[in-house]
């Protein structure tokens, strides 16, 4: 970390789980008792509809009260200290724009719970003025436009990534001196891939993950630590030696 120039991460729910809010698969999550609903459901069945806004009137309430954590905060003091290229999530929960790093520099992989976005015309609105909707009692809120369903601007079951973001995405894999991956079980496609393509450009990879990964093997340094704990420890350390470089 010290020698590169051009780091770029790609963060998953866990970098997250310290501001409260709980990852995929640990004990907790919302989605563990209830499975996600699908695209494919959302758009054809109104008791899948129905199901996504009781998830979520639980789900907003955990994200609309988070703050970032130690982890949020070494990455935003990563791109203040001009080493960090870019971040690549697959969180929805905009905590590093909350942190402190430049929205230009963040790749929403999985899309934004802070927009809400019509499954028909694309239109986006505010999520905070459709999640109140919700809360009031509505339970299949519609675009006032065009009639399509609306939803939460994030990426369903079954609904591909966006092209745009994907190709800057592999744009940041394959032009960063080092790929670092913090709290991402590397399980999810296509966000798993983005590690293997910078290892095909001899790009050194770090992985900071509770549990282990299937890519654990092919990294260059794995530490199954807590982020927050770790990623602040190690910008620390390189700030520490930075300065005692320049005196
Ligand atoms: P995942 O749940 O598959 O894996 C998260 C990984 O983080 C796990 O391997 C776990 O061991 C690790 N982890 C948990 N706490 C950690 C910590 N404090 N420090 C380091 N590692 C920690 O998550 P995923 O791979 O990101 O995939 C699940 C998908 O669900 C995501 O792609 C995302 O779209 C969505 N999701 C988003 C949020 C969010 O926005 N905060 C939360 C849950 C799920």
């Amino acid at each position: 970390m010290q020698q590169a120039e051009r780091i770029v991460a790609l963060t998953g729910a866990g970098i997250s789980t310290e501001s409260g809010i709980p990852d995929f698969r640990s004990p907790g999550s919302i989605w563990l008792e209830q499975p996600p609903v699908s695209y494919k459901d959302f758009i054809s069945k109104a008791e899948a509809r129905q199901l996504y806004w009781q998830t979520r009137r639980n789900l907003s309430g955990q994200v609309a009260g988070a703050k970032p954590n130690a982890a949020h905060y070494a990455l935003a003091e990563l791109e203040r200290i001009g080493r960090l290229q870019g971040i690549i999530t697959q969180n929805f929960d905009g905590l590093h724009q909350d942190a402190g790093n430049r929205p230009e520099r963040i790749v929403e992989l999985h899309g934004t719970s802070r927009e809400a976005a019509c499954t028909l015309c694309g239109a986006r609105s505010s999520m905070q003025e459709l999640q109140q909707r919700i809360n009031a009692g509505e339970i299949d809120p519609v675009c006032p436009q065009c009639g399509g369903f609306l939803k939460a601007a994030t990426i369903l079951f079954g609904q591909r990534v966006p092209e745009a973001a994907l190709a800057r995405a592999r744009e940041l894999a394959t032009s960063c001196d080092l790929f670092l991956v913090v709290g991402s079980s590397l399980k999810v496609i296509p966000a798993a891939t983005l590690p293997r393509l910078a290892l095909s450009h001899d790009i050194p990879l770090i992985i900071i993950n509770l549990q282990p990964t299937p890519l654990d093997d092919y990294a260059d340094v794995v530490m199954h630590e807590k982020a927050g704990l770790v990623l602040s420890q190690l910008v620390a350390l390189m700030r520490l030696t930075e300065q005692a470089g320049d005196g």
